[in-house]
């Protein structure tokens, strides 16, 4: 018989960095029985896409991990096991590869998708407590590129916008970004836009999101940084640019401005695939918007020289004076749902709240706040991900701890990856699922429990912290990470360390006090129920009570002053730089930039084909683990590993819609089924990330500044099977 449900839990979701609202319904035992989007929460208004909507689905699925599980010696086969006798093993274990290789040769690869509370217990638990070193998450191949960018051009990792900005600008445009699939809520505030917007996407693919915009540039594959530069010349050649602006809040225009003589729309169509008059028509557009906001996501985020290409778009935004009001912006969207909030206290690449961990006053800030040692935060940034991988394979780091990720699948050359295995002396997955492809060679499977199964926040794009609830008990002996976690401390023999993150509220109002003073402070937020009363709240909101006159490298003083309740200043639209000050020493803003580089692979006579991956559906989410398990999301996305081919290639290599085809790279081949279509152009093909083999076929090629791997362009050929 049907239960009707007699209370609700207002929660935030947990797949993309939207970060819409959602209701649960829960039953009488206090369990959730169904779900629906919030239509007070101030991101999503109501709306919530396919993977939203089935957010529970994941949960019940019949291979969630349930008990611990240990590899047999004998057998060879993963066993069920206690958590004493998993908990002693993982620290024996661990301190043994450091004991005989060094005290950093044991390393984790995190994830955007666990809460703030857990992610940075974590860090502090491996670099404070266990003595570790190298760490890295998944948001290395989802956000690093943005946040570099954003560092080094505004001084911190600072998206600068708000959702409000979608429906108040006269022009947009999205560069490898397809928002109409990949972040649906968003692209729903686009649909809002009362001021005819011109929407302008920039991407080699006719998108979903392409086939709605008002103009489409299908640039050439690595044609981008032309492009843009095209774009600023001729924006720089006809004055079109807010001087006044520029002189008072850039560095390095001059410099710009000499650089950029070389790359006339002429010059630029060459190599970018796209006609000088588009160029400049482009140009002109930007010039005559009154409110023009520039967004840009994996399309942008993943390539070789993916920083600076951020850079040309955010140079863009400040020659034309369009940041810190409504409607413009160059803004980042986030991918995972909580990749800021890793990002910033992940305490990987970065020391607690985006702090430097090479910088002695950071570390003896962070050692007050928490009361350690100083000599336990070490004053050498970690290894990157891609690093990491190298440290491995040249048998320097020999233990890896995996949370919530599967690298096995969606590390880029996944190929390397599963050899790497044989490398590791012990590798470690916490994990929902016992069944990944990454767990499936592990050590050590440790039961987590999932989205919906545990307290804590997430930060979305648009810098908003909500809070995520458990609605529901974990499975078996499945535990949430955060328990997880303190539970190492003690078997690790550093409990006492971790004392005064006794929960994951405390946890957060901790993170509240060191975030103070930071860009990214949120002090003023006290606990969660304000939090969730408030609907999010939208970092910088410092705590008035001890209010000071911001530090004078910061935009905190124009903010509306934090209230100790939930009022409606908590909902108004929190964008940066709305008084032209950054986050640099100086307070103005660098613009960067670099000659562009060829491909680090490109198609040849052998492998004619340029291969970009992607998102495929709003139903799918990364390599599957989740969305899989919801057979309403397998219906709306069939799990088919195809390839997208133009009918011209088709035609001539005797392909037909539907048949099985042959993909080649120089690192592997799969197959998969022929989609015929005009949404790629004749010499290229697209296929969808979310089948374990596409990244057999990739190209391990990185962006220098941010080690960002290069997913959306390598060589492959196509033949019929
Ligand atoms: Fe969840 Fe993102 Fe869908 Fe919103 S758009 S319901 S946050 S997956």
């Amino acid at each position: 018989s049907r239960v009707a449900p007699v209370a609700t839990a207002r929660s935030v979701c947990g797949f993309c960095a939207t970060g819409c609202g959602l209701k649960v319904h829960l039953g009488p035992v206090g369990n959730a029985l169904n779900l629906s989007p919030d239509s007070a929460y101030p991101v999503n208004l109501g709306m919530a896409c396919p993977k939203g909507w089935e957010a529970l689905a994941p949960l019940a699925a019949t291979d969630r991990a349930t008990t611990p599980l240990l590899r047999d010696p004998a057998s060879g086969e993963l066993r069920p096991t206690d958590w004493s006798t998993a908990l002693n093993t993982f620290a024996a274990r661990m301190k043994a590869v450091q004991e005989k290789h060094g005290k950093h040769s044991i390393s984790f690869l995190s994830t955007g998708q666990i809460p703030t509370e857990e992610m940075a217990l974590l860090g502090a638990l491996f670099k404070f407590g266990m003595g570790g070193l190298h760490a890295d998450s998944n948001t290395r191949q989802c956000m690093a590129t943005a946040a570099t960018a954003y560092k080094q051009a505004f001084g911190f990792d600072a998206p600068p916008y708000t959702y409000a900005d979608f429906e108040e600008s006269d022009v947009l445009v999205f560069m490898g970004a397809n928002p109409a699939i990949a972040h649906p809520i968003m692209w729903q505030r686009v649909m809002r836009n009362p001021h005819d917007p011109r929407i302008v996407v920039i991407d080699p693919r006719r998108t979903e999101t392409a086939m709605a915009a008002t103009d489409h540039y299908a640039v050439a594959p690595k044609g981008d940084l032309w492009l843009l530069y095209g774009v600023t010349h001729e924006l720089i050649t006809r004055g079109w640019i807010d001087r006044d602006f520029v002189d008072a809040h850039t560095t390095g225009f001059a410099e710009l401005s000499t650089f950029i003589a070389d790359y006339s729309p002429e010059r630029c169509a060459t190599e970018s695939g796209i006609s000088a008059k588009r160029i400049r028509e482009l140009a002109t557009m930007i010039h005559r918007g009154k409110a023009v906001s520039f967004w840009w996501t994996m399309g942008v985020n993943q390539g070789h020289q993916s920083t600076r290409l951020t850079h040309a778009l955010i140079n863009l935004a400040l020659l034309t004076g369009n940041i810190g009001r409504p409607g413009t912006g160059a803004n980042s969207i986030t991918g995972q749902c909580n990749a800021m909030g890793s990002r910033l206290f992940g305490n990987t690449t970065s020391l607690l709240g985006g702090r430097d961990f090479a910088n002695p006053q950071h570390r003896a800030d962070v050692a007050h706040l928490l009361a350690i040692p100083e000599e336990v935060i070490p004053s050498e940034p970690s290894l990157a991900y891609d690093q990491i991988i190298d440290g491995i394979e040249s048998g320097t780091i020999r233990g890896l701890w995996v949370i919530a990720t599967n690298p096995a699948h969606s590390w880029i050359h996944q190929g390397r990856f599963a050899a790497l295995r044989e490398k590791l002396d012990f590798l470690v997955v916490q994990d929902m699922y016992a069944t990944t492809e990454t767990a499936r060679i592990a050590d050590l499977v440790l039961p987590a429990a999932g989205w919906g199964e545990k307290d804590g926040t997430f930060v979305n794009s648009e810098r908003r912290i909500g809070v995520t609830r458990k609605v529901t008990r974990a499975p078996g002996q499945a535990l949430a990470d955060f328990s997880i976690f303190k539970l190492i401390a003690e078997a690790w023999g550093c409990g006492a360390m971790f004392e005064a993150w006794s929960s994951p509220e405390a946890t957060f109002k901790l993170l509240a006090r060191l975030s103070a003073d930071q860009p990214c402070d949120f002090s003023g937020i006290t606990d969660y129920p304000f939090l969730q009363d408030a609907g999010g709240i939208q970092w910088p909101y410092p705590a008035s009570s001890d209010r000071v006159a911001p530090p004078a490298n910061t935009a905190l003083n124009r903010l509306a002053p934090a209230r100790p309740t939930a009022t409606a200043d908590v909902y108004q639209e929190r964008r940066l730089f709305n008084d032209g000050r950054f986050f640099t020493p100086d307070q103005r803003a660098r613009l960067l930039f670099e000659a562009p580089a060829p491909a680090p692979e490109s198609p040849d006579e052998s492998f004619p084909f340029w291969l970009n991956t992607g998102r495929g559906s709003s139903a799918q989410w990364h390599t599957g683990t989740r969305t899989d398990k919801s057979p309403v999301l397998r219906k709306l996305a069939p799990k088919r590993v195809y390839v997208e081919i133009n009918p011209d290639d088709a035609a001539q290599l005797g392909i037909h819609n539907a048949e099985p085809v042959t993909i080649r790279s120089r690192r592997a081949s799969i197959t998969a089924t022929a989609a015929v279509t005009p949404t790629v152009a004749p010499g290229q093909v697209f296929m969808p990330m979310h089948f374990a083999g596409v990244n057999q076929l990739t190209y391990a090629a990185f962006d220098p500044h941010s080690r960002q791997p290069s997913y959306k362009a390598c060589a492959v050929s196509v033949g019929r099977t």
